[in-house]
């Protein structure tokens, strides 16, 4: 889009309350910039908002200037998304204020809060809700495309705490939805993504957590993949809700004072066991897992439930290039077993792997309907494929494997789903698999009602269904 002159710029300017940026301003290059550092976008505007009034004229200004809106909460966007050459980015990172209602146990979060930021408020209380395993994530994406992390067996995903959210619409008005405000625009925010407006609010329901919490992480090497996946096949689904567990397959050995030096850098599969309720229960969870299969190390800790949340950040350091695939598993059959161990060895880059993320516990407590989520409640695994390495090299040449990989596991996953956070490019077509028709259809009806011209497209899409609004959004 063109034409936007430097009068209306300045214009804007004068109505905002937090910075106005354009190339040629300090801190342009550092707000522009993303987790994924193979995204070197250039926004015409760069709105960094201070206030919620700030959101409404930062999207009456992008919408009346014709300008291609994009909205940042954390930068994780693993499509890059977030940020689009020549459009206006709605930069909420300094709306991050999280207050908390010990009492009530509920915390209110800015649309720009990071994991951390939300973690550091609620631990104070010995409270939590579900985030994601890297503490610098953003909670408005990971929350508006549902949010799995440590906690998940526990409270589910993140949406499914969820209480209310306060939203900026497509034409400005700032209206809030909950289960009796709006209940059409609450649900599709708890799975849809991005696309019905700039969330400025997250309500959560909170759970106490911790503070002192229990990590064990054993580590195999490539080899005994296939055995290591067996036993975490039979170890992960009798989990109590009080524990989970990641797998890190293909993970190289980090050079960490608790892994001995001849395994430093040394690829292999790893897993790591949370544990939310006592010592002696966590050991009691880890004794069998080294029995069946000798580790060759291990290391087991307990630790403040924040660590625990940062435990992993130094495997995915801000800047750093990315590429992804993701799927769900039924089960870990015999057949994707095999599969991921012949890939596991042939990525080149010694940063690249794949998590897999166990779904049971309190995930299968909601229902498949009560949220928009791009998932079924019934899958038991999310799987990612991650290349990544410091620098775009690697990363061009692990895409061929990810891709591969995933094309191998196709024929073991639900549904031609994936898990919409998880997706680093947005097909039309796998967006609408990620939700199945009936509730990809729902949402376009509500995309509609909310977002017409479908001015916030910068996502996974919903694209409004033609004509479903015959009346204007409900005040
Ligand atoms: C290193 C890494 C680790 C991850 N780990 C996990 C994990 O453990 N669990 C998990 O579930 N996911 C995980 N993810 C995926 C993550 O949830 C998504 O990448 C998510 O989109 C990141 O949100 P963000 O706000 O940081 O990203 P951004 O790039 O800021 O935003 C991504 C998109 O979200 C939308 N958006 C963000 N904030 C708002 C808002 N306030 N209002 C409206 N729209 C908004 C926009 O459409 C935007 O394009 C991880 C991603 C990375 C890169």
């Amino acid at each position: 889009m063109t034409g936007i002159s430097g009068t209306n710029t300045d214009t804007f300017r004068t109505r905002f309350s937090g910075d106005v940026l354009t190339r040629t301003d300090t801190g342009y290059d550092s707000a522009r910039s993303l987790w994924n550092g193979a995204f070197d976008r250039h926004p015409r505007v760069i709105a960094r908002c201070g206030s919620a009034a700030d959101v409404s004229s930062a999207v009456a200004f992008g919408r009346n200037e014709g300008l291609e809106v994009s909205v940042r909460g954390g930068g994780h966007s693993l499509t890059g998304a977030s940020v689009a050459d020549g459009g206006l980015m709605i930069d909420l990172s300094r709306m991050n204020g999280v207050s908390v209602d010990p009492a009530a146990r509920r915390a209110v979060c800015g649309g720009g809060a990071t994991l951390a930021d939300l973690d550091a408020a609620t631990q104070e209380h010995g409270l939590a809700v579900t985030g994601g395993i890297i503490s610098h994530t953003g909670v408005g994406g990971l929350t508006l495309g549902g949010g799995m992390g440590w906690l998940t067996r526990r409270h589910g995903l993140t949406i499914d705490n969820l209480v209310s959210a306060q939203v900026v619409l497509a034409d400005g008005r700032i209206v809030r939805a909950s289960r009796k405000e709006r209940p059409d625009l609450f649900w599709a925010l708890r799975g849809g993504g991005g696309n019905f407006g700039v969330v400025i609010a997250f309500e959560f329901q909170l759970h106490p957590v911790g503070p002192e919490v229990y990590m064990g992480l054993l580590f195999w090497g490539l080899d005994q993949s296939t055995e290591v996946l067996r036993l975490a096949r039979d170890v992960i689904e009798p989990l109590p809700r009080d524990a989970n567990a990641l797998i890190a397959a293909g993970l190289s050995a980090p050079p960490a004072p608790f892994v001995p030096e001849r395994y430093h850098h040394v690829p292999g599969c790893a897993m790591i066991i949370a544990g939310f309720s006592t010592e002696q229960e966590h050991e009691r969870l880890l004794r069998p897992v080294r029995g069946a299969l000798p580790p060759l190390f291990e290391f087991s800790t307990p630790l403040p439930y924040t660590q625990l949340q940062r435990e992993l950040d130094a495997s995915a350091t801000w800047g750093i290039f990315s590429y992804s695939k993701a799927l769900y598993l039924d089960e870990l059959t015999d057949g994707a077993i095999g599969v991921i161990a012949e890939y596991l060895p042939r990525k080149t880059s010694p940063m690249s792997f794949s998590p897999i993320f166990p779904l049971g516990g309190a995930y299968r407590d909601t229902g498949e309907a009560d949220t928009a989520f791009g998932g079924s409640r019934r899958a038991r695994f999310a799987l990612s494929i991650d290349a990544i390495a410091p620098e775009p090299g690697p990363v061009e040449t692990d895409r061929r494997w990810v891709r591969s990989f995933w094309e191998a596991l196709q024929p073991y996953t639900v549904s031609a789903g994936s898990y919409v956070n998880f997706m680093a490019e947005y097909e039309e077509g796998r967006v609408r698999a990620a939700y199945g028709p009936g509730k990809y259809d729902r949402l376009a009806r509500i995309k509609d009602v909310y977002d017409p011209t479908n001015l916030f497209h910068l996502n996974a899409n919903i694209a409004p269904a033609a004509g479903a609004s015959t009346v204007p959004p409900p005040r």
